[in-house]
Protein backbone atom coordinates (compact mmCIF):
# COMPACT_ATOMS: atom_id res chain seq x y z
CA UNK A 1 0.00 0.00 0.00
CA UNK A 2 1.01 3.67 -0.66
CA UNK A 3 1.10 6.62 2.02
CA UNK A 4 -2.09 7.10 -0.07
CA UNK A 5 -4.20 3.97 0.52
CA UNK A 6 -6.08 2.62 3.43
CA UNK A 7 -9.40 2.88 4.56
CA UNK A 8 -11.31 6.32 6.02
CA UNK A 9 -11.78 4.48 8.76
CA UNK A 10 -8.68 3.94 9.89
CA UNK A 11 -7.80 7.63 9.35
CA UNK A 12 -10.50 8.28 11.88
CA UNK A 13 -9.23 9.99 15.27
CA UNK A 14 -11.50 11.90 17.68
CA UNK A 15 -12.49 15.06 17.42
CA UNK A 16 -12.00 15.76 13.58
CA UNK A 17 -14.48 17.28 11.38
CA UNK A 18 -14.72 18.15 8.14
CA UNK A 19 -17.07 21.01 7.82
CA UNK A 20 -18.26 23.19 10.56
CA UNK A 21 -22.32 23.72 10.16
CA UNK A 22 -23.57 27.00 10.83
CA UNK A 23 -26.05 27.93 13.76
CA UNK A 24 -29.65 27.10 12.99
CA UNK A 25 -31.44 30.22 12.29
CA UNK A 26 -35.48 27.78 12.84
CA UNK A 27 -36.43 26.95 15.85
CA UNK A 28 -35.00 23.63 16.81
CA UNK A 29 -36.95 20.73 16.74
CA UNK A 30 -36.27 17.95 18.64
CA UNK A 31 -34.93 15.03 17.06
CA UNK A 32 -35.81 12.90 20.04
CA UNK A 33 -39.59 13.52 20.23
CA UNK A 34 -39.61 13.31 16.34
CA UNK A 35 -38.36 10.08 16.10
CA UNK A 36 -39.22 8.59 19.30
CA UNK A 37 -36.34 7.51 22.15
CA UNK A 38 -36.14 3.89 20.62
CA UNK A 39 -34.70 5.17 17.47
CA UNK A 40 -32.96 8.35 18.60
CA UNK A 41 -28.76 8.14 18.57
CA UNK A 42 -26.86 11.09 20.58
CA UNK A 43 -23.77 9.91 18.29
CA UNK A 44 -23.30 7.51 14.93
CA UNK A 45 -21.55 4.24 16.23
CA UNK A 46 -18.26 4.12 14.69
CA UNK A 47 -18.49 6.72 12.27
CA UNK A 48 -15.22 8.42 10.70
CA UNK A 49 -13.94 11.69 12.03
CA UNK A 50 -12.21 12.77 9.51
CA UNK A 51 -11.20 16.04 8.04
CA UNK A 52 -12.50 17.09 4.87
CA UNK A 53 -9.09 16.86 2.69
CA UNK A 54 -8.94 13.23 3.72
CA UNK A 55 -12.50 13.05 2.32
CA UNK A 56 -11.97 14.47 -0.57
CA UNK A 57 -8.97 12.19 -1.11
CA UNK A 58 -11.04 8.53 -0.29
CA UNK A 59 -13.27 9.64 -2.97
CA UNK A 60 -11.23 10.96 -5.49
CA UNK A 61 -8.81 7.76 -4.94
CA UNK A 62 -11.70 5.33 -5.10
CA UNK A 63 -12.79 6.88 -8.35
CA UNK A 64 -9.79 5.34 -9.77
CA UNK A 65 -9.62 2.41 -8.78
CA UNK A 66 -12.56 1.87 -11.49
CA UNK A 67 -12.56 1.13 -14.80
CA UNK A 68 -14.65 2.95 -17.22
CA UNK A 69 -15.84 4.08 -20.33
CA UNK A 70 -14.07 7.99 -19.25
CA UNK A 71 -11.04 6.18 -18.40
CA UNK A 72 -10.33 3.78 -21.41
CA UNK A 73 -11.83 1.15 -24.25
CA UNK A 74 -15.44 -1.13 -22.81
CA UNK A 75 -15.30 -3.41 -25.58
CA UNK A 76 -18.32 -5.41 -23.97
CA UNK A 77 -19.99 -7.39 -26.64
CA UNK A 78 -24.36 -7.57 -26.79
CA UNK A 79 -24.44 -4.59 -24.28
CA UNK A 80 -23.38 -1.08 -26.25
CA UNK A 81 -20.69 0.52 -23.45
CA UNK A 82 -20.78 3.59 -25.84
CA UNK A 83 -19.55 7.10 -24.69
CA UNK A 84 -22.09 9.24 -23.01
CA UNK A 85 -21.46 12.73 -24.62
CA UNK A 86 -21.57 15.34 -22.04
CA UNK A 87 -23.96 17.76 -24.07
CA UNK A 88 -26.57 15.20 -22.64
CA UNK A 89 -25.89 16.34 -19.12
CA UNK A 90 -25.82 19.93 -20.07
CA UNK A 91 -29.41 19.50 -21.39
CA UNK A 92 -30.71 17.11 -18.53
CA UNK A 93 -29.65 19.64 -15.74
CA UNK A 94 -31.46 22.42 -17.44
CA UNK A 95 -33.97 23.75 -14.45
CA UNK A 96 -37.30 23.05 -15.97
CA UNK A 97 -36.33 19.80 -17.13
CA UNK A 98 -34.59 19.08 -13.80
CA UNK A 99 -36.41 20.11 -11.14
CA UNK A 100 -40.10 19.34 -12.54
CA UNK A 101 -42.74 17.29 -10.61
CA UNK A 102 -44.48 14.60 -12.00
CA UNK A 103 -47.71 15.66 -10.67
CA UNK A 104 -47.53 19.34 -12.36
CA UNK A 105 -50.85 19.96 -14.07
CA UNK A 106 -50.70 19.52 -17.60
CA UNK A 107 -51.19 23.17 -18.60
CA UNK A 108 -47.92 24.18 -16.82
CA UNK A 109 -45.71 20.83 -17.99
CA UNK A 110 -46.13 21.62 -21.76
CA UNK A 111 -42.50 21.47 -22.44
CA UNK A 112 -42.00 18.54 -20.51
CA UNK A 113 -44.71 16.32 -22.28
CA UNK A 114 -43.22 18.18 -25.11
CA UNK A 115 -40.22 16.47 -24.94
CA UNK A 116 -41.54 13.24 -24.47
CA UNK A 117 -43.45 13.65 -27.24
CA UNK A 118 -40.68 14.70 -29.80
CA UNK A 119 -38.35 12.00 -28.18
CA UNK A 120 -41.91 9.51 -29.22
CA UNK A 121 -41.73 10.45 -32.87
CA UNK A 122 -37.49 10.39 -33.27
CA UNK A 123 -38.20 6.84 -32.17
CA UNK A 124 -40.86 5.81 -33.75
CA UNK A 125 -39.12 7.52 -36.97
CA UNK A 126 -35.53 5.30 -36.63
CA UNK A 127 -37.72 2.06 -35.45
CA UNK A 128 -40.48 2.42 -38.83
CA UNK A 129 -43.28 1.38 -36.01
CA UNK A 130 -46.67 3.23 -35.36
CA UNK A 131 -46.82 4.38 -31.75
CA UNK A 132 -44.16 3.85 -28.78
CA UNK A 133 -44.28 3.73 -24.46
CA UNK A 134 -41.32 5.37 -22.85
CA UNK A 135 -42.48 4.04 -20.07
CA UNK A 136 -40.26 0.72 -19.18
CA UNK A 137 -36.84 1.36 -17.11
CA UNK A 138 -35.06 -1.47 -18.48
CA UNK A 139 -34.54 -3.50 -21.46
CA UNK A 140 -35.72 -6.28 -19.81
CA UNK A 141 -38.98 -4.64 -18.64
CA UNK A 142 -39.29 -3.43 -22.37
CA UNK A 143 -39.25 -7.13 -22.58
CA UNK A 144 -41.95 -8.25 -20.37
CA UNK A 145 -44.42 -5.28 -21.47
CA UNK A 146 -44.02 -6.66 -25.52
CA UNK A 147 -44.95 -9.98 -24.04
CA UNK A 148 -47.57 -8.83 -21.93
CA UNK A 149 -49.16 -7.01 -24.71
CA UNK A 150 -49.28 -10.00 -27.30
CA UNK A 151 -50.71 -11.64 -24.39
CA UNK A 152 -53.67 -9.11 -24.41
CA UNK A 153 -53.69 -9.27 -28.49
CA UNK A 154 -54.06 -12.96 -28.39
CA UNK A 155 -56.72 -12.91 -25.46
CA UNK A 156 -58.51 -9.98 -27.33
CA UNK A 157 -59.16 -12.53 -30.09
CA UNK A 158 -59.95 -15.11 -27.89
CA UNK A 159 -56.78 -17.53 -28.93
CA UNK A 160 -55.45 -19.81 -26.29
CA UNK A 161 -51.62 -19.99 -27.10
CA UNK A 162 -49.14 -21.60 -25.04
CA UNK A 163 -45.19 -20.76 -26.54
CA UNK A 164 -42.87 -18.23 -27.76
CA UNK A 165 -39.81 -19.51 -30.04
CA UNK A 166 -36.77 -18.22 -28.69
CA UNK A 167 -33.61 -18.96 -30.45
CA UNK A 168 -30.50 -20.18 -28.73
CA UNK A 169 -28.91 -17.42 -29.34
CA UNK A 170 -30.69 -15.04 -27.24
CA UNK A 171 -29.93 -12.74 -24.32
CA UNK A 172 -30.50 -14.54 -21.20
CA UNK A 173 -33.25 -11.71 -20.19
CA UNK A 174 -35.38 -12.96 -23.27
CA UNK A 175 -36.05 -16.31 -22.07
CA UNK A 176 -36.76 -15.25 -18.38
CA UNK A 177 -39.00 -12.53 -19.60
CA UNK A 178 -41.31 -14.86 -21.86
CA UNK A 179 -41.67 -16.96 -18.38
CA UNK A 180 -42.74 -13.97 -16.31
CA UNK A 181 -45.30 -13.17 -18.82
CA UNK A 182 -46.74 -16.46 -18.47
CA UNK A 183 -45.68 -18.31 -21.49
CA UNK A 184 -42.72 -21.48 -21.50
CA UNK A 185 -40.23 -20.63 -24.00
CA UNK A 186 -39.47 -22.76 -26.70
CA UNK A 187 -35.72 -22.95 -27.70
CA UNK A 188 -34.77 -22.74 -31.58
CA UNK A 189 -31.45 -23.84 -32.55
CA UNK A 190 -29.25 -21.59 -34.54
CA UNK A 191 -28.26 -23.13 -38.24
CA UNK A 192 -24.77 -23.45 -38.65
CA UNK A 193 -24.76 -19.70 -40.05
CA UNK A 194 -25.76 -19.03 -36.73
CA UNK A 195 -28.74 -17.87 -37.96
CA UNK A 196 -32.64 -18.76 -37.47
CA UNK A 197 -33.42 -21.57 -39.60
CA UNK A 198 -36.33 -21.53 -41.61
CA UNK A 199 -36.50 -25.61 -41.68
CA UNK A 200 -36.36 -25.15 -37.69
CA UNK A 201 -39.06 -22.42 -37.46
CA UNK A 202 -41.22 -24.21 -39.79
CA UNK A 203 -41.26 -26.88 -37.80
CA UNK A 204 -41.61 -25.39 -34.25
CA UNK A 205 -44.22 -22.30 -35.58
CA UNK A 206 -47.53 -23.93 -34.53
CA UNK A 207 -50.75 -22.51 -34.17
CA UNK A 208 -50.13 -22.87 -30.08
CA UNK A 209 -47.59 -20.41 -30.63
CA UNK A 210 -48.04 -17.04 -29.78
CA UNK A 211 -44.86 -15.63 -31.39
CA UNK A 212 -40.76 -15.25 -31.77
CA UNK A 213 -38.89 -13.54 -29.73
CA UNK A 214 -35.64 -12.27 -31.96
CA UNK A 215 -32.32 -10.17 -31.59
CA UNK A 216 -31.30 -8.97 -34.55
CA UNK A 217 -28.70 -8.23 -34.86
CA UNK A 218 -28.49 -11.58 -32.54
CA UNK A 219 -25.75 -12.06 -30.16
CA UNK A 220 -23.29 -13.21 -31.95
CA UNK A 221 -23.66 -9.97 -34.08
CA UNK A 222 -25.25 -11.78 -37.18
CA UNK A 223 -28.05 -9.81 -39.20
CA UNK A 224 -30.41 -12.24 -39.78
CA UNK A 225 -30.80 -11.47 -42.95
CA UNK A 226 -33.68 -14.29 -43.64
CA UNK A 227 -36.07 -11.74 -41.42
CA UNK A 228 -38.68 -10.98 -43.86
CA UNK A 229 -39.28 -14.75 -44.67
CA UNK A 230 -39.09 -15.74 -41.16
CA UNK A 231 -42.11 -12.51 -40.09
CA UNK A 232 -43.85 -14.02 -43.19
CA UNK A 233 -44.03 -17.58 -41.30
CA UNK A 234 -44.72 -16.45 -37.65
CA UNK A 235 -47.59 -14.25 -39.37
CA UNK A 236 -48.97 -17.16 -41.56
CA UNK A 237 -49.64 -18.91 -38.32
CA UNK A 238 -51.21 -16.47 -36.21
CA UNK A 239 -48.23 -15.28 -34.33
CA UNK A 240 -46.37 -12.43 -33.65
CA UNK A 241 -42.53 -10.99 -33.95
CA UNK A 242 -40.86 -9.32 -31.05
CA UNK A 243 -37.68 -7.61 -31.55
CA UNK A 244 -35.46 -7.75 -28.96
CA UNK A 245 -34.08 -4.05 -30.19
CA UNK A 246 -31.21 -3.66 -27.38
CA UNK A 247 -28.40 -4.18 -30.34
CA UNK A 248 -30.07 -0.98 -32.81
CA UNK A 249 -26.88 0.82 -32.63
CA UNK A 250 -26.08 -1.74 -35.74
CA UNK A 251 -29.30 -0.33 -37.53
CA UNK A 252 -30.08 3.31 -36.61
CA UNK A 253 -30.24 4.99 -39.65
CA UNK A 254 -29.89 1.97 -42.28
CA UNK A 255 -32.56 -0.24 -41.60
CA UNK A 256 -36.15 -0.11 -39.69
CA UNK A 257 -37.31 -3.03 -38.04
CA UNK A 258 -40.77 -1.98 -38.50
CA UNK A 259 -39.97 -1.90 -42.63
CA UNK A 260 -38.79 -6.23 -42.21
CA UNK A 261 -41.86 -7.61 -40.13
CA UNK A 262 -41.76 -6.84 -36.52
CA UNK A 263 -44.65 -5.97 -34.26
CA UNK A 264 -43.52 -5.50 -31.36
CA UNK A 265 -39.81 -4.51 -29.87
CA UNK A 266 -37.82 -2.78 -27.52
CA UNK A 267 -34.88 -0.19 -27.15
CA UNK A 268 -32.57 0.02 -24.67
CA UNK A 269 -31.99 3.87 -24.24
CA UNK A 270 -28.83 3.22 -21.93
CA UNK A 271 -27.25 1.44 -25.01
CA UNK A 272 -28.05 2.82 -28.17
CA UNK A 273 -29.38 5.88 -27.04
CA UNK A 274 -25.94 7.05 -24.88
CA UNK A 275 -27.68 7.82 -21.90
CA UNK A 276 -25.75 6.46 -18.62
CA UNK A 277 -25.72 2.41 -18.12
CA UNK A 278 -25.59 0.18 -14.94
CA UNK A 279 -24.25 1.76 -11.72
CA UNK A 280 -24.20 5.40 -13.58
CA UNK A 281 -28.15 5.86 -14.43
CA UNK A 282 -31.39 4.58 -14.07
CA UNK A 283 -32.40 2.69 -17.33
CA UNK A 284 -35.07 2.95 -19.65
CA UNK A 285 -36.22 0.44 -22.02
CA UNK A 286 -38.76 2.14 -24.63
CA UNK A 287 -41.56 -0.57 -26.08
CA UNK A 288 -42.15 0.53 -29.82
CA UNK A 289 -45.28 -1.46 -31.48
CA UNK A 290 -47.64 -1.99 -35.07
CA UNK A 291 -50.75 -0.47 -35.13
CA UNK A 292 -52.19 -4.00 -34.32
CA UNK A 293 -51.00 -3.93 -30.88
CA UNK A 294 -51.31 0.01 -30.19
CA UNK A 295 -54.52 -0.05 -28.23
CA UNK A 296 -52.45 -2.52 -25.47
CA UNK A 297 -49.84 -0.10 -24.77
CA UNK A 298 -49.11 0.97 -21.10
CA UNK A 299 -51.51 3.97 -20.13
CA UNK A 300 -50.83 7.14 -19.90
CA UNK A 301 -49.86 7.98 -23.84
CA UNK A 302 -48.77 11.86 -24.38
CA UNK A 303 -51.12 12.85 -27.15
CA UNK A 304 -51.06 15.91 -29.17
CA UNK A 305 -54.60 18.20 -29.60
CA UNK A 306 -54.85 19.76 -32.51
CA UNK A 307 -54.29 22.96 -30.89
CA UNK A 308 -50.56 21.61 -30.16
CA UNK A 309 -51.77 21.47 -27.51
CA UNK A 310 -49.73 18.26 -25.07
CA UNK A 311 -52.51 15.78 -23.39
CA UNK A 312 -51.95 12.73 -21.34
CA UNK A 313 -54.67 10.35 -22.41
CA UNK A 314 -55.45 7.74 -18.96
CA UNK A 315 -59.00 6.71 -21.06
CA UNK A 316 -57.39 3.47 -22.70
CA UNK A 317 -59.63 1.07 -22.09
CA UNK A 318 -57.25 -2.25 -23.33
CA UNK A 319 -54.25 -0.90 -22.34
CA UNK A 320 -52.59 -3.47 -20.05
CA UNK A 321 -51.75 -1.15 -17.66
CA UNK A 322 -49.02 1.03 -16.07
CA UNK A 323 -45.05 -0.60 -15.87
CA UNK A 324 -43.79 2.00 -14.34
CA UNK A 325 -44.63 5.32 -12.24
CA UNK A 326 -45.27 8.29 -13.65
CA UNK A 327 -44.10 8.34 -17.28
CA UNK A 328 -40.82 6.41 -17.09
CA UNK A 329 -37.71 7.69 -16.29
CA UNK A 330 -37.92 11.23 -17.87
CA UNK A 331 -34.21 12.04 -17.25
CA UNK A 332 -33.15 9.43 -20.17
CA UNK A 333 -35.89 10.73 -22.92
CA UNK A 334 -34.22 13.91 -21.75
CA UNK A 335 -30.93 12.73 -22.75
CA UNK A 336 -31.79 10.44 -25.60
CA UNK A 337 -33.40 13.26 -27.43
CA UNK A 338 -30.39 15.42 -26.20
CA UNK A 339 -28.43 13.30 -28.61
CA UNK A 340 -30.78 12.70 -31.33
CA UNK A 341 -30.90 16.07 -32.01
CA UNK A 342 -27.20 16.54 -31.77
CA UNK A 343 -26.41 14.18 -34.51
CA UNK A 344 -29.48 14.15 -36.83
CA UNK A 345 -30.60 11.87 -39.41
CA UNK A 346 -27.39 11.55 -41.04
CA UNK A 347 -24.89 11.72 -37.88
CA UNK A 348 -27.15 8.84 -36.51
CA UNK A 349 -26.75 6.83 -39.71
CA UNK A 350 -22.85 7.54 -39.20
CA UNK A 351 -22.64 6.20 -35.39
CA UNK A 352 -23.88 3.17 -37.28
CA UNK A 353 -21.66 2.87 -39.80
CA UNK A 354 -18.64 3.45 -37.76
CA UNK A 355 -19.91 1.21 -35.15
CA UNK A 356 -20.03 -1.54 -38.01
CA UNK A 357 -16.64 -0.80 -39.52
CA UNK A 358 -15.47 -0.49 -36.07
CA UNK A 359 -16.18 -4.27 -35.14
CA UNK A 360 -15.39 -5.61 -38.68
CA UNK A 361 -11.77 -4.09 -38.23
CA UNK A 362 -11.47 -5.82 -35.24
CA UNK A 363 -12.72 -8.73 -36.35
CA UNK A 364 -10.31 -8.92 -39.89
CA UNK A 365 -7.30 -7.95 -37.63
CA UNK A 366 -7.83 -10.51 -34.89
CA UNK A 367 -8.74 -13.81 -37.20
CA UNK A 368 -6.06 -14.93 -37.94
CA UNK A 369 -4.62 -15.13 -34.29
CA UNK A 370 -8.08 -16.10 -33.03
CA UNK A 371 -10.44 -18.79 -33.94
CA UNK A 372 -13.99 -16.92 -35.20
CA UNK A 373 -17.49 -18.72 -34.27
CA UNK A 374 -19.08 -18.10 -37.26
CA UNK A 375 -18.00 -16.94 -40.80
CA UNK A 376 -20.23 -13.98 -41.14
CA UNK A 377 -19.78 -10.24 -41.44
CA UNK A 378 -20.01 -8.72 -38.32
CA UNK A 379 -22.50 -6.32 -37.54
CA UNK A 380 -21.79 -4.21 -34.28
CA UNK A 381 -20.26 -7.01 -32.71
CA UNK A 382 -17.70 -9.98 -33.71
CA UNK A 383 -17.80 -13.56 -32.13
CA UNK A 384 -14.27 -15.26 -31.41
CA UNK A 385 -13.87 -18.60 -29.86
CA UNK A 386 -11.13 -19.68 -27.40
CA UNK A 387 -10.34 -23.25 -29.21
CA UNK A 388 -6.71 -22.74 -30.31
CA UNK A 389 -5.45 -21.04 -27.35
CA UNK A 390 -7.56 -24.21 -24.94
CA UNK A 391 -4.88 -26.20 -26.89
CA UNK A 392 -2.49 -24.14 -24.80
CA UNK A 393 -4.82 -24.95 -21.69
CA UNK A 394 -5.42 -21.13 -21.89
CA UNK A 395 -9.51 -20.07 -22.25
CA UNK A 396 -11.86 -17.04 -22.83
CA UNK A 397 -11.53 -15.86 -19.23
CA UNK A 398 -7.46 -16.13 -18.94
CA UNK A 399 -7.24 -14.14 -21.78
CA UNK A 400 -9.47 -11.68 -20.69
CA UNK A 401 -7.76 -11.01 -17.19
CA UNK A 402 -5.02 -10.63 -19.43
CA UNK A 403 -6.18 -7.72 -21.19
CA UNK A 404 -6.58 -5.68 -17.57
CA UNK A 405 -2.84 -6.46 -17.41
CA UNK A 406 -2.93 -4.58 -20.81
CA UNK A 407 -4.50 -1.80 -19.83
CA UNK A 408 -8.14 -2.83 -21.37
CA UNK A 409 -11.35 -3.59 -19.93
CA UNK A 410 -12.29 -7.30 -20.76
CA UNK A 411 -14.71 -8.32 -23.45
CA UNK A 412 -17.78 -10.31 -22.71
CA UNK A 413 -16.23 -14.08 -21.79
CA UNK A 414 -18.13 -17.11 -22.61
CA UNK A 415 -21.60 -15.61 -24.04
CA UNK A 416 -23.71 -16.17 -26.15
CA UNK A 417 -23.73 -19.90 -24.84
CA UNK A 418 -24.08 -21.29 -28.50
CA UNK A 419 -20.16 -20.89 -28.54
CA UNK A 420 -17.39 -22.76 -26.87
CA UNK A 421 -15.20 -20.29 -25.28
CA UNK A 422 -17.06 -17.08 -26.73
CA UNK A 423 -15.19 -13.85 -26.70
CA UNK A 424 -17.31 -11.59 -28.06
CA UNK A 425 -16.01 -7.74 -28.54
CA UNK A 426 -18.30 -4.63 -29.14
CA UNK A 427 -15.89 -1.32 -29.87
CA UNK A 428 -18.51 1.17 -30.70
CA UNK A 429 -18.59 3.87 -32.99
CA UNK A 430 -17.00 5.73 -29.77
CA UNK A 431 -13.40 4.13 -30.08
CA UNK A 432 -10.65 6.19 -32.28
CA UNK A 433 -8.74 3.92 -34.72
CA UNK A 434 -5.71 4.36 -32.35
CA UNK A 435 -7.05 2.93 -29.75
CA UNK A 436 -8.42 0.13 -31.78
CA UNK A 437 -5.04 -0.52 -32.88
CA UNK A 438 -3.45 -0.59 -29.71
CA UNK A 439 -6.37 -3.46 -28.57
CA UNK A 440 -5.86 -4.96 -31.29
CA UNK A 441 -1.93 -5.19 -30.49
CA UNK A 442 -3.03 -6.25 -26.66
CA UNK A 443 -4.96 -8.90 -28.07
CA UNK A 444 -2.39 -10.51 -31.13
CA UNK A 445 0.59 -9.83 -28.13
CA UNK A 446 -1.52 -12.61 -25.86
CA UNK A 447 -2.18 -14.45 -28.45
CA UNK A 448 1.66 -15.07 -28.49
CA UNK A 449 2.27 -15.57 -24.91
CA UNK A 450 -0.13 -18.34 -25.21
CA UNK A 451 2.19 -19.99 -27.69
CA UNK A 452 5.21 -18.97 -25.79
CA UNK A 453 4.54 -18.74 -21.97
CA UNK A 454 1.08 -19.56 -21.53
CA UNK A 455 1.46 -19.66 -17.85
CA UNK A 456 1.89 -15.51 -17.69
CA UNK A 457 -1.46 -15.73 -19.17
CA UNK A 458 -3.27 -18.41 -17.03
CA UNK A 459 -1.78 -16.32 -14.15
CA UNK A 460 -3.10 -12.98 -15.02
CA UNK A 461 -3.47 -10.38 -13.99
CA UNK A 462 -0.41 -9.31 -12.65
CA UNK A 463 -1.01 -5.21 -12.54
CA UNK A 464 -4.05 -5.40 -10.22
CA UNK A 465 -4.38 -4.30 -6.57
CA UNK A 466 -6.24 -7.87 -6.40
CA UNK A 467 -5.97 -10.89 -8.38
CA UNK A 468 -8.28 -13.71 -9.04
CA UNK A 469 -11.61 -13.19 -7.21
CA UNK A 470 -13.76 -16.06 -6.02
CA UNK A 471 -16.71 -14.45 -8.14
CA UNK A 472 -19.39 -16.92 -7.24
CA UNK A 473 -19.07 -15.64 -3.66
CA UNK A 474 -18.39 -12.54 -4.45
CA UNK A 475 -22.10 -11.88 -5.69
CA UNK A 476 -23.83 -14.30 -3.50
CA UNK A 477 -21.72 -13.57 -0.35
CA UNK A 478 -20.92 -9.93 -0.99
CA UNK A 479 -18.83 -8.51 2.04
CA UNK A 480 -20.68 -4.52 1.70
CA UNK A 481 -19.24 -2.95 5.33
CA UNK A 482 -16.33 -2.27 6.78
CA UNK A 483 -15.83 -3.90 9.91
CA UNK A 484 -12.74 -2.98 12.36
C1 LIG B 1 -28.83 -5.46 -22.54
C2 LIG B 1 -29.70 -6.35 -23.27
C3 LIG B 1 -30.97 -6.69 -22.76
C4 LIG B 1 -31.47 -6.28 -21.39
O1 LIG B 1 -31.50 -4.91 -21.14
P1 LIG B 1 -31.46 -4.37 -19.63
O2 LIG B 1 -31.65 -2.91 -19.73
O3 LIG B 1 -30.13 -4.76 -19.08
O4 LIG B 1 -32.57 -5.04 -18.88
C5 LIG B 1 -31.76 -7.51 -23.54
N1 LIG B 1 -31.35 -7.97 -24.72
C6 LIG B 1 -30.14 -7.66 -25.24
C7 LIG B 1 -29.75 -8.20 -26.59
C8 LIG B 1 -29.28 -6.85 -24.54
O5 LIG B 1 -28.08 -6.56 -25.06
Amino acid sequence: MTRNEGLIFERSSPGKTGMELSALDVPPVSAKELLGEEFYRSEIQGFPEVSELEVVRHFTRLSTWNYGIDTGLYPLGSCTMKYNPRVNETVAALEGLATDHPYTPESLAQGCLKVLAQTARCLIEITGMDAISLQPAAGAQGELTGLLMMRAYHKDRNEQRRYILVPDSAHGTNPASVTIAGYEARNLKSNDRGCVGLEELGRAMTEEVAGLMLTNPNTLGIFEDQIQEIARRVHAKGGLVYMDGANMNALVGVARPGEFGVDVMHLNLHKTFSTPHGGGGPGSGPVAVKKILEPFLPAPIIEEDAEGFYRVNHDRPKSIGRVRAFYGNFGMAVRALAYILAYGPQGLRQVTEDAVLNANYVLAKLRSAYELAYDAPAMHECVFSDRRQAQHGVRTGDIAKRLIDYGFHPYTVSFPLIVSGAMMIEPTESASKAELDAFIDAMLSIAREVEEDPQIVTSAPHTTRVTRLDEATAARKPVLRWKP
